[in-house]
């Protein structure tokens, strides 16, 4: 990934006093794939109607490789958007829905044939150019309002939610033909989903945002191993998460046990939430063999592993392993210390269920 290429600088928007997106900054660069992540409301689609052009910040500054773009109408900023609805021209064919931005250039009728047919080709649309918008499927659309924003060849894709009007399967299909896309074109996308499966899948970079505010911003990976607190662990993925205290550095207690963990810098005793994901505790059938013992409650078959609620007589533990054990056996539960993730706990913590 190359230099940066834009810089949101403590933008702000509100609407009628209810503040959609509060002071957010963040740096994209050139290439990569970022997705903006939360749950309905929090300000994703404001932020990129920002970007876009399409509203104005009450606050703050939009910098694209390093010139200021407030002030630009949206025709004027060398970016594009494909919206959820993938509005396309109904009276137009495929071919003229995607040469539409190109003959609003007046660009030469062989320039426009090259390149809406190299785009066709791109998205797996070929010989589909005087079909009709309204014969093709709902993936069909999206891949035309794909090649529709891709033809003029923006620095800058936003997509606000595209797939999400596809049923899961396409969705899936989709999600990859798309990152295939961004790959080969090498332009970088601005990505909004409430998905977290899809933002972990496909994004360079994770924006996780609440109540128009920026949680965390990380690698896929970051964001899923190491939350920086309980709204993100929440949103990302099933956990266990647990109220504990940070005896000193490298120890924490919780459920009537001292554990070994990697993290420090805590005051000593400092309530804290711990993090623990289902695959990372480990099940022994002997109980004796665990540091925690428990009693398993229920399983549900799951494809791959089994999930498993088990109680130790503080709290219901999700442990997912593909060994099952069967409902009132008891168990011993041993976590590395690197799985135990721990986090700073905020009383006030914004956690808002969708
Ligand atoms: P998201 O895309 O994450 O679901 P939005 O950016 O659409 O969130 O909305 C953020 C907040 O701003 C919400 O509370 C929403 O109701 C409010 N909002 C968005 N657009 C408008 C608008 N045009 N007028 C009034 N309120 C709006
Ligand atoms: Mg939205």
């Amino acid at each position: 990934m190359g230099k940066n290429l834009i810089e949101l600088k403590n933008l702000t928007k509100s609407y009628n006093g209810v503040t959609a997106v509060d002071s957010i900054n963040m740096t994209i660069r050139e290439k990569e794939f970022v997705t903006l992540l939360g749950p309905s409301g929090c300000g994703k689609t404001t932020t990129l109607r920002m970007i876009g052009g399409f509203e104005d910040p009450d606050d703050g500054e939009i910098l694209f490789e390093g010139r200021l773009l407030n002030n630009d109408p949206p025709y004027k900023r060398n970016i594009n958007t494909v919206f959820q609805r993938y509005a396309l021209f109904p009276h137009l064919n495929v071919f003229e829905n995607v040469a539409f931005g190109l003959r609003i250039k007046k660009k030469s009728n062989e320039e426009i044939r090259l390149k809406v047919e190299k785009m066709l080709k791109m998205v797996d649309l070929e010989g589909f150019d005087k079909r009709n918008v309204d014969s093709l499927s709902g993936g069909q659309q999206q891949r035309v309002a794909i090649a529709r924003a891709l033809v003029n060849e923006p620095k800058l894709l936003l997509l606000d939610e595209p797939l999400g009007a596809l049923d899961l399967k396409l969705r899936k299909e989709m999600q990859l033909e798309l990152l295939d896309m961004q790959r080969s074109v090498g332009i970088t996308f601005i990505y909004v989903t409430h998905d977290q499966e899809e933002a972990l899948t496909m994004s360079d970079t994770i924006v996780v945002m609440n109540k128009g505010i920026i949680q965390q911003i990380g690698t896929p990976q970051d964001i899923y191993n190491e939350p920086v607190n309980r709204f993100v662990a929440d949103f990302i993925g099933e956990s266990n998460i647990i109220e504990a205290n940070m005896i000193e550095d490298f120890r924490v207690h919780f459920d009537g046990s001292d554990f070994d963990c990697i993290d420090k810098g805590f005051r000593p005793d400092e309530p804290v939430d711990v993090v623990i994901r289902p695959e990372d505790i480990y099940l022994h059938s002997n109980p004796a063999d665990g540091k925690i013992q428990g009693t398993v409650v229920s399983v549900v078959f799951k494809g791959v592993h089994y999930e498993m609620l088990i109680d130790d007589g503080n709290r219901e533990y999700m442990v997912h392993n593909t060994t099952m054990f069967p409902v009132g056996s008891s168990v011993g539960m041993n976590v590395m210390p690197a799985d135990i993730q721990v986090m700073k706990r905020k009383e006030e913590e914004p956690c808002e269920e969708e």
